[in-house]
């Protein structure tokens, strides 16, 4: 049966951390085994740095500045990796960096979101092709493939919708009953026009999901720079703790919220063929992982805490004396699907229907101009959202304890507040 090893950025970001990988996949006998990988380290950022030199016509040094940089890092990594040049995935590299220049030059007049997926996707392309490279040369028989031509999408780039069928068709079709390790980018996918398409910022861990659900797959592993799922970031909650066993829900739950760790899609297609989900440390593959499964009875174990920084409260209220109803409400949400915002938190009233959103200021400001057409529009920014799954008595107090609480919702098993960024800690610690 298949198993689905995701790596991310971390995982292969330099030289080094790509040579940790071939144990990683040696120890692993089984095949089918699908390999799905992220771009290096932080490349998604710098390509979207170099996509916004790219549009602006005045800033055609800092494109060429931005473009070299990113040519070298990599270069960097094959050249330590590779001292035969007949494995050497140098010039194949080459090209797709050609290619991407391409791209930028071809798209620049084009709408950004179909831009971004043009050239943003070309990171875990680039990746990929030096990985499958690398497996190869160290003896571990690896086949690459172009997730474009697998991951089948609509054309609503940036966060594109999957067409199902055609993914299983040509998932089946390609991969099924392979004997060799099956080597793939996460995050991008194609249209049927041949169009790349990408499903969302840190989408790679869906991209699993999606191979593994098409394959009817034994387990997903997810390796990360944490041993696991823990109850808080461990980077900002300093007695944070890995939780051993948690259910699809309630991992969907706390993704959805925004704990940074999986995507919150990746559960969903698990759960439906009872797929398990192991969160495993790349750095320490023996210490003890965190499984996701239809197990729900540790999921209120422990109390769960996620933080939200960035965030803006808007408040919107009629212009006139009338109601907050139904009809105006839908008119608010429409604005928000039409913008793609998501609700963090949602608060109404008889006169007033107020939201806590992302600050994304280059769709929130047309939104606001928008509805300043009907509604009075108040909106405060720099704030952060802290969301407890499962909070015990007292907590939601003792966390809030020398802040100044703007908004508190709750419900049996969730409470949220939020507070100024400003009066908020660095490093935050769980209440007892
Ligand atoms: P990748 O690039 O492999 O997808 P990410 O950086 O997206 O990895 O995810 C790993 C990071 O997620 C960790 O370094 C950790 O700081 C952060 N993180 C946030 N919330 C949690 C949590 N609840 N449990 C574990 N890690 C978390
Ligand atoms: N490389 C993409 C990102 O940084 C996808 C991923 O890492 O999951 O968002
Ligand atoms: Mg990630």
């Amino acid at each position: 049966m298949t198993t689905v090893f995701k790596f991310g950025g971390a995982s292969i970001k330099d030289a080094d951390a790509i040579r940790h990988l071939t144990p990683l996949i040696e120890d692993h006998k089984d095949r089918p085994l699908v390999v799905v990988v992220s771009a290096m380290g932080k490349t998604t950022n710098k390509l979207e740095t170099l996509l916004a030199a790219a549009r602006d016509e005045h800033r055609s040094d800092d494109y060429r500045k931005c473009f070299e940089a990113l040519q070298a890092e990599h270069r960097e990594a094959i050249e330590s990796l590779f001292d035969d040049a007949q494995d050497s995935p140098a010039e194949r590299v080459d090209a797709l960096f050609d290619e991407l220049d391409a791209q930028h030059q071809k798209h620049r007049g084009a709408a950004y979101a179909k831009h971004y997926d043009q050239t943003v996707c070309y990171g875990e392309l680039i990746s990929t092709t030096i990985v499958a490279a690398w497996l190869n040369h160290q003896g571990t028989a690896t086949d690459w493939h172009d997730a474009r031509e697998l991951v089948r999408t609509d054309a609503c780039h940036q966060a594109a919708n999957l067409d199902w069928p055609a993914t299983a068709e040509a998932i089946g079709e390609r991969l099924a009953g392979s004997d060799r390790v099956i080597l793939t980018q996460g995050f991008i996918g194609g249209t049927a026009q041949g169009a790349a398409t990408t499903l969302g910022r840190e989408g790679s861990d869906f991209s699993a999901a999606i191979f593994a659900h098409c394959l009817d797959a034994r387990e997903v592993v997810i390796w990360k720079d944490v041993t696991g799922l823990y109850n808080a970031d461990p980077r900002r909650f300093d007695n944070a703790v890995q939780l051993e066993r948690i259910s699809y829900g309630e991992a969907t739950e706390l993704a959805w919220h925004g704990a940074k760790v999986i995507h919150p899609k990746t559960l969903g297609p698990l759960q439906e063929k009872a797929i398990p989900l192991t969160v495993r440390s790349f750095e320490t593959p023996d210490a003890a992982p965190t499984v996701i499964d239809a197990e729900r009875r540790f999921d209120a174990d422990v109390p769960c805490c996620i933080l939200r920084e960035n965030q803006v409260w808007l408040e919107v209220r009629p212009r006139d004396f009338a109601f907050m109803d139904e009809p105006r409400q839908h008119d608010i949400l429409g604005h928000l699907v039409e913008a793609g915002l998501h609700a963090n938190l949602v608060d109404s009233g008889a006169m007033r229907f107020a939201i806590c959103l992302d600050d994304k200021p280059e769709r929130l400001a047309p939104m606001i101009e928008s509805l300043e057409g009907d509604y009075a529009v108040r909106h405060e920014d720099s704030l952060t959202l802290l969301t407890v799954r499962h909070p015990r008595q007292g907590m939601m107090d003792a966390l809030g304890a020398d802040r100044e609480t703007l908004v508190e919702r709750r419900n049996d098993t969730t409470a949220q507040r939020l507070f100024r960024s400003r009066d908020c800690p660095e490093t935050w610690h769980i209440p007892d």
